[in-house]
């Protein structure tokens, strides 16, 4: 077979999901020195325009064959330099150096995810329910109850059971374990895929593929896969939880008979105690904080509990890990990742008291517990306010530029007159 095509997928800090597509001979065996030349002045924080040159390589030695799908190879990569050094701000290398970091400590972290989102787009049946979902959703009075609904682990509709299952083989046959898929919350159609347990960094690379492998496959199938945190306004946002361990050999050290051990709390007191500064990478866009309200099984305030789903982190009740519930598609999965390690190591250090878990639904009753930021903007704040647990690994320039593009980012959007707007002044309009 000759006249293929390799897509390699990368980030940029943003958390922008980018990609450079060369011809390859057949199917490539090796990526060694597979290497494409980009325009690093025209991805922000990336270059100045006289001296833009930077390159793209192969980072992972997973490759997602989509050829029966019109789709090629997909790998990712990282950003280096000229000398083939990797870009200081290169989020897969950061993720890297979190890695090695806790591996100097004898720790080796494992994670897994939970990737949900809506599945939209098919002419007639599904676009017109979001269509009509968007309607009922920015009139005032509508209520999402008077559009078809789907229900929590309903059953598949045929049509959508043969795409996803399609996802399914296409990340199975490559080395990405789905450990599970079903339909969740959301009336309007919303999906879950969750991502087997493995080194963080893999992780990322397999959150990468996946959100580009459940696009294409579906888009193969009529239908379209959006993971914005909030496309619906009265509906459920979509999160990207995190699960995590820490291990010492076959050791979890954050269980010991099923118990939470000491290094667990102090590691969820290090995530909780940093909560608001991580949002700013957990949650890096304006939608994200549209997701973070009440009543939609979304965390709303920095708390724990086991098994409580109303809260920012759970120690699920059948245990071996700490779920961090805030996540959203919308974060650079390496430096998402990255930021929650460092966070909870932080915490494992100082010894991080997390406090009681919360064990009623946070939702009902008035809390004291602090709330996470209610915009991109209060998130950028407390990042500014709080990063030391981030260093060395985020480079001081590299967190000094993300919070100047963030902050432009939020501006840019409160400018936009939204849908919303013209729903509230629908007597002028
Ligand atoms: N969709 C919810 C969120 O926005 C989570 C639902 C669940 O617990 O899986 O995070
Ligand atoms: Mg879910
Ligand atoms: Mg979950």
């Amino acid at each position: 077979m000759t006249g293929n095509v390799l897509h390699i997928l990368f980030t940029d800090i943003a958390g922008v999901h980018r990609q450079v597509s060369i011809a390859v001979d057949g199917v490539p065996e090796t990526l060694e020195g597979i290497r494409a030349g980009i325009d690093g002045s025209s991805i922000p924080g990336y270059g100045r325009i006289e001296r833009s040159d930077l390159f793209v390589e192969p980072a992972s030695s997973t490759i997602v064959d989509l050829s029966s799908f019109n789709g090629g190879y997909m790998t990712t990569g990282r950003i280096v330099t000229h000398t083939g050094e990797p870009h200081p701000w290169d989020p897969r290398s950061i993720a890297g150096k979190t890695v090695e970091k806790a591996w100097e400590n004898g720790y080796v972290f494992r994670a897994g995810c939970e990737l949900e989102f809506y599945i939209t787009g098919k002419v007639g049946f599904y676009l017109g329910r979001r269509r009509q979902g968007l309607l009922v959703s920015a009139s005032k009075g509508g209520v999402a109850g008077q559009v078809v609904k789907s229900h929590y682990v309903s059953e598949i509709p045929l049509e959508v059971e043969e795409a996803l299952s399609d996802v399914i083989r296409v990340l199975g046959n490559n080395g990405i374990s789905v450990s599970k898929i079903h339909r969740e919350n959301g009336f309007l159609n919303q999906y879950e895929l969750s991502l087997s347990h493995r080194d963080p960094l893999g992780l990322g690379d397999s959150i990468l593929l996946s959100v580009a492998s459940v696009k294409r496959v579906l888009n193969t199938h009529g239908f379209n896969g959006v993971f914005m945190p909030k496309p619906f306004a009265d509906d459920y946002g979509s999160g990207l939880h995190i699960h995590v361990s820490m291990w010492i050999g076959d050791r979890n050290i954050f269980f010991d008979g099923g118990e939470l051990t000491d290094a667990g709390r102090y590691f969820i007191g290090g995530i909780l105690d940093h909560a608001r500064s991580l949002t700013a990478f957990t949650n890096p866009s304006v939608n994200s904080f549209r997701r973070l309200i009440e009543g939609f099984e979304a965390p709303v305030y920095i708390s724990w509990g086991i098994g409580n789903r109303s809260t920012m982190v759970r120690v699920p009740l059948n245990g071996g890990r700490i779920e961090v519930r805030t996540p959203d598609a919308s974060m650079n999965p390496y430096l998402g990742i990255s930021a929650i390690l460092l966070a909870g190591l932080d915490g494992l250090r100082k010894k991080t008291d997390p406090g009681s878990p919360v064990d009623y639904n946070m939702y009902d009753k008035p809390s004291t517990s602090s709330r996470l930021p209610r915009s991109l903007e209060e998130a950028v704040e407390s990042l500014l306010s709080d990063h030391e647990y981030l260093k060395p690994l985020f480079p001081r320039d590299m967190l000094e530029y993300y919070a100047e593009l963030k902050l432009r980012e939020a501006r840019r959007n409160r400018s936009i007159p939204s849908v919303a707007d013209y729903v509230d002044l629908e007597h002028l309009v």
